[in-house]
């Protein structure tokens, strides 16, 4: 009985030492993305979950029960938010033929690896946009439950295409399996179809609809650019969206597509390749967010080099369409058109997400507003500012840290050394 009682007092004891009433996490600098500037020397409280204050100077709490992180020579940041990110796959040359071998549960283990990535790269919030199986909506599950490691998601599931539009999934396929798609697996044609596709994927737990206007570069077929869908279709897509309080993501190369999905009253655009100036000025006045994904655009034009690396349909549109995406986020920044941070990786390894900071600011967008688009931004994009986005008290306790100045320096933000999500440090 006595040792029973001295086992309890010391689990107890390490239970008060393990579980710390508060963490101190003391901070050289830290980004404020709100400002977009740098505070020196403040201290960050973080209770459970959440952010509870941010003093000056470095404090400490009370010695045992209190948690203390020195940060202090490092730049420390809120937490990275990826709008455009693939986690159930990573494109190879051997991708086209994988739809015939995988089993959804092959992507499901692809997806908690890609994850757990990602997460450790500093990005603790991903908008996945268009998965295989919808797996990605059970992997928001998971991570959410505390079952495997990974940033918080917010799925799309399966995106809604026109027949023979860039996502149906049927497109080069044999006549004997090809098909005809319906709603239910995400190809939609005129406005009661486009109604129903958004209803499946409210059905199906999706927090985001994803659709694709114009055609796309990887998928089997001519046009990277035509427009796929017509005014009465987005509009329906549009409102059902709403009656669901789902927001709307576009893929578009193509201007025609862009616009009426603009006018329609989409969320964001994705990609905007050949975003004409009246685009931007409309993108602009609507306060439309352009998620750019320049990454991309510069991995499938080097792709294209390698003589067999694409199918012959893909490769002329990848050659022509990925390097005019700097271009135009050059343009679309100086025409004053809203930019949240978005990448498209699982085209490109995954991991890698920050290099399009690099590309960004290269394109001439200061470091601040980079970071800004991919905090902040971000998370007033996906409308999700009241609680992430910014290391601000009462807000989730979402926090990242690099060595050096980032906003000397982008390209440090390749190499996050500390991760916290939700209170919890994974790094
Ligand atoms: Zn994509």
């Amino acid at each position: 009985m006595q040792s029973f009682r001295a086992l309890f007092l010391l689990f107890a004891a390490f239970l008060a030492n393990s579980a710390f009433a508060a963490t101190y996490i003391q901070s050289g600098r830290l980004f404020d993305s709100v400002s977009g500037e740098l505070l020196e020397d403040v201290t960050v409280v973080v209770k459970g979950s959440k952010i509870q204050s941010i003093e000056r100077g470095f404090i400490s709490g009370s010695k045992g029960e209190d948690q203390v992180i020195d940060l202090r020579e490092k730049t420390v940041l809120p937490g990275l938010f990826d709008l455009h990110v693939h986690l159930s796959k990573e494109y190879s040359k051997r991708t086209y033929a994988e739809k015939f071998f995988l089993n959804p549960a092959d992507y499901a283990f692809r997806a908690v690896r890609n994850a757990k990535i990602t997460l450790l790269s500093g990005f603790t919030s991903v908008r996945d946009l268009g998965d295989q199986h919808r797996v990605c909506i059970s992997l928001r599950k998971a991570i959410k439950a505390g079952l495997v490691d990974g940033p918080r998601v917010y799925a799309a599931g399966k995106s809604i295409a026109t027949t023979g539009g860039h996502a149906d999934p049927t497109n080069g396929i044999t006549y004997d399996i090809m098909g005809s798609p319906d709603p239910v697996d995400g190809v939609a044609n005129g406005p009661y179809e486009a109604r129903e596709a958004v209803r499946q994927r409210y059905k199906d737990g999706s927090d985001v609809i994803k659709i694709t206007a114009t055609g796309g570069v990887l998928s089997l077929a001519k046009s990277g650019q035509n427009p796929q869908f017509m005014d009465d279709e987005l509009k329906a897509i549009v409102e059902t969206a709403k009656d669901y309080n789902l927001t709307v993501a576009v893929h578009a190369h193509g201007d025609e597509g862009m616009r009426r999905a603009i006018l329609a009253g989409v969320d964001t655009i994705e990609h905007g390749t050949l975003m004409s100036d009246d685009t931007m000025k409309l993108m602009a006045e609507r306060g439309t967010y352009f998620v750019p994904t320049i990454t991309t655009g510069w991995w499938v034009a080097e792709k294209a080099k390698e003589p067999g690396f694409f199918p012959a349909v893909v490769r002329p549109k990848a050659a022509s369409i990925g390097p005019q995406i700097q271009g135009t986020f050059e343009k679309a920044y100086r025409a004053g058109v809203k930019i949240a941070f978005g990448t498209d990786t699982g085209v490109p390894a995954h991991g890698e997400n920050a290099k399009e900071f690099i590309y960004m600011v290269n394109g001439g967008m200061p470091e601040a507003e980079a970071l800004q688009a991919a905090t902040l931004t971000a998370a007033k994009a996906l409308k999700v500012d009241d609680e992430f986005g910014s290391i601000e008290a009462g807000k989730f306790a979402d926090i990242i840290a690099v060595d050096g100045n980032p906003l000397e320096d982008i390209s440090l933000m390749q190499d996050v050394t500390f991760v916290m999500k939700d209170g919890k440090i994974y790094k």
